[in-house]
């Protein structure tokens, strides 16, 4: 199996030259927005822009395993109003659509934000319910939820509230879970040590299940332990330091997911790549 890393790169021009932009920097795993992410329309894919993008994930040998698409940052599956939850529902229904269409099985997202309006719990069964009628309407794609760092009014910091949710989706088998390293030390899961690494893992696996684990987003972080504060930093470069990296690089609880980077400086990400895989003993 073995570990493939990758980061989330551009789509711009065409969902098509993701896979190639991936290739360049020596991916061996992506992310991609399938759509403008700052915005909540977009032009259906057309057929030409689909049949070149399965080309070209033919071409330089991606697995859609590998692939782990993220959605638009404006969709709130636990939005508290009724008008804007209806056109995150709708938004996030599209994206499942496109994922299908381009042959993937997994969509990553933020799980959603309460606004101060509605309780956690209220928040995290809207949640659960939206990602019910998305599975409902689509076939063969999983929705991946992603560990936040709790800022604002975001929900799924903790393992507890991911493991509600996935409580609430009827078909466990196409619901699983993203872990962001910057998101999990923000939210305060100490993996910079070893044994604070060994402990979020071990808590991980008693509270959601590995096999839930869909995939892993590697970023730095620069900000501090339970800071609650989501700012990415390259590799080695911020607080977290390349220690817990090269423990992920040997773990074989993550063999075979999609590991990205999504840190800032993408004129580092070849770079960031070759060192991560280096790191394998
Ligand atoms: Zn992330
Ligand atoms: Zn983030």
């Amino acid at each position: 199996m073995g570990k493939f890393v990758g980061a989330h790169v551009s789509a711009s021009g065409g969902v098509e030259n993701a896979p190639v932009n991936a290739h360049e920097i020596g991916a061996k795993a992506f992310a991609l927005f399938t759509k403008n992410q700052r915005q909540w329309r977009a032009k259906p894919l057309s057929r030409e822009s689909v049949i070149r993008f399965r080309e070209n994930m033919e071409q330089y040998g991606f697995d859609p395993d590998h692939v782990l698409p993220h959605d638009s940052y404006l969709i709130n599956l636990g939005h508290p109003d009724k008008e804007g939850l209806q056109r995150s529902r709708e938004a996030f229904f599209d994206e499942m659509e496109r994922c299908e269409q381009l042959g993937l099985n997994r969509l990553n997202f933020h799980p959603g934000s309460h606004l101060n309006k509605v309780s956690e719990e209220r928040c995290l069964l809207t949640i659960a319910e939206s990602i019910n009628l998305a599975l409902d309407r689509t076939r063969g794609v999983t929705a991946v939820i992603e560990n936040t760092a709790g800022q604002g009014t975001n929900l799924g910091h903790t393992f507890e509230q991911i493991r509600f949710i996935i409580d609430h989706v009827e078909d466990k088998k196409r619901v699983g879970v993203c872990i962001d390293t910057c998101h999990a030390y923000a939210a305060g899961y100490d993996i910079k040590s070893e044994e604070g690494y060994e402990k979020t893992f071990r808590e991980f696996e008693e509270v959601i299940g590995m096999h839930y684990l869909k995939g892993m987003h590697l970023n730095d972080t620069k900000k501090g332990l339970g800071s609650h504060v989501d700012r990415h930093d390259n590799i080695g470069k911020g607080l977290l330091g390349v220690e817990v990296f090269r423990r992920i690089m040997n773990d074989p609880r993550f063999d075979g997911l999609p590991l990205i980077l999504e840190t800032p400086d993408s004129s580092l990400w070849a770079e960031e790549i070759r060192m991560l895989y280096s790191f394998i003993a």
